[in-house]
């Protein structure tokens, strides 16, 4: 049996954590909204990342004194990070850097997602989720218009990206935090501009059955497939996110074929009703912190999917969840302090 690696972060509904902690793996309620469901893994503390932002100090120079936090740092570190980072509407100041690690840090220089473009539109523009590091802006206005072309859809919707400056959100994730992540709902885009009101109370399609084990014949399409494939083909991606009965489907349909990207799209908890892309770390940000890479199997075989149709996860004894105690600025990189209190960036 595989089990899912519990540093794995996904979107989480109401940033839920596992009352079982480091031990079990995550449970899977059923009921959820349609949005941006999914629960959150616990995360291994990281040792201190250093940052580009840090000072480097000449082996000559005199010792300089301990650096002491200024008073509003002194004030933001008894806070819930997930609540200074929410209220920053604009991205920092400074060249765009992911900073630490996607359940566990920051967004340096986030750059926008115009909010429509000839082959998406951007969901629920309220939460301002629209930022992220520049690799991720760039694959979206690639991978738009070739799913448009390989599904015949008008376009794709997108969810969530990161905050303006990243960082833990008050509610819907466990990671986004370094502008690397991306929810994309499983529904084309129609085609006419949807109106503010639309993009905040549509609900993407649920393409899971009732019972959890196989697809939503109402729901699912030949087309989904393309989908999840013209994600996960592309180079710049480390991961896509699915629920286990799509992949068990991907792979019936698609492993003929021996194709190598069937190893990047993931079975994780809840994903019926999105894709969750995530990027490798960029070369531009040598303090963001790569996941361990995927097995090299592709994932289809019984015994790797057997563990997300058990009663581990689908049965009655699945786990209890309990609100995630929340991250402080110390749980952060130490560069994120800076990206919390820097000057805004001025739009483009
Ligand atoms: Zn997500």
């Amino acid at each position: 049996m595989v089990r899912p690696i519990l540093i794995l972060p996904v979107c989480a509904a109401g940033a839920l954590l596992l009352a079982s902690a480091l031990v079990a793996p995550l449970g899977h309620a059923p009921a959820t909204p349609a949005d941006t469901p999914a629960v959150s893994a616990p995360v291994p503390a990281e040792t201190s990342p250093g940052t580009a932002a840090e000072p480097v100090q000449k082996p000559a120079d005199p010792p300089l004194p301990a650096a002491r936090p200024d008073e509003k740092s002194q004030k933001q570190a008894v806070l819930a990070a997930r609540d200074l980072f929410s209220k920053q509407n604009l991205p920092s100041l400074g060249k765009a850097v992911a900073i630490g690690y996607y359940p566990r840090g920051c967004l340096q220089g986030g750059v926008e997602l115009p909010r429509d473009g000839e082959t998406w539109q951007v969901m629920r523009l309220s939460r301002n989720r629209n930022w992220g590091h520049p690799s991720l802006i760039r694959f979206l206005e690639k991978f738009a218009p070739k799913a448009a072309k390989a599904t015949g859809w008008n376009g794709i919707l997108v969810g969530d990206l990161s905050q303006p400056r990243g960082g833990p959100t008050p509610y819907g994730h466990a990671s986004h935090q370094t502008g690397l992540d991306v929810d994309i709902w499983f529904m084309p885009m129609p085609d006419r501009r949807l109106s503010n009101e639309e993009r905040e109370k549509l609900s993407a399609s649920n393409l899971v059955s009732d019972d959890w084990k196989g697809l939503n014949p109402k729901t699912w399409t030949p087309e989904h497939v393309k989908f999840i494939k013209t994600a996960a083909q592309e180079p710049e991606v480390e991961r896509v996110l699915v629920n286990a009965a799509i992949k068990k489907e991907i792979c019936r349909v698609e492993r003929k074929n021996g194709a190598g990207w069937i190893s990047k799209v993931r079975p994780w908890y809840w994903h019926h009703d999105h894709i969750h892309v995530r990027l490798k770390c960029p070369a531009d940000s040598p303090n963001c912190k790569k996941q361990p890479e995927v097995p090299a199997s592709d994932g289809c075989d019984d015994k790797d999917l057997a563990f997300w149709f058990s009663d581990k996860v689908l049965g009655p004894k699945k786990p209890v969840f309990r609100p995630a105690k929340p991250m402080t600025m110390a749980d952060l990189p130490a560069a994120c302090q800076s990206v919390l209190n820097a000057p805004s960036a001025s739009l483009r």
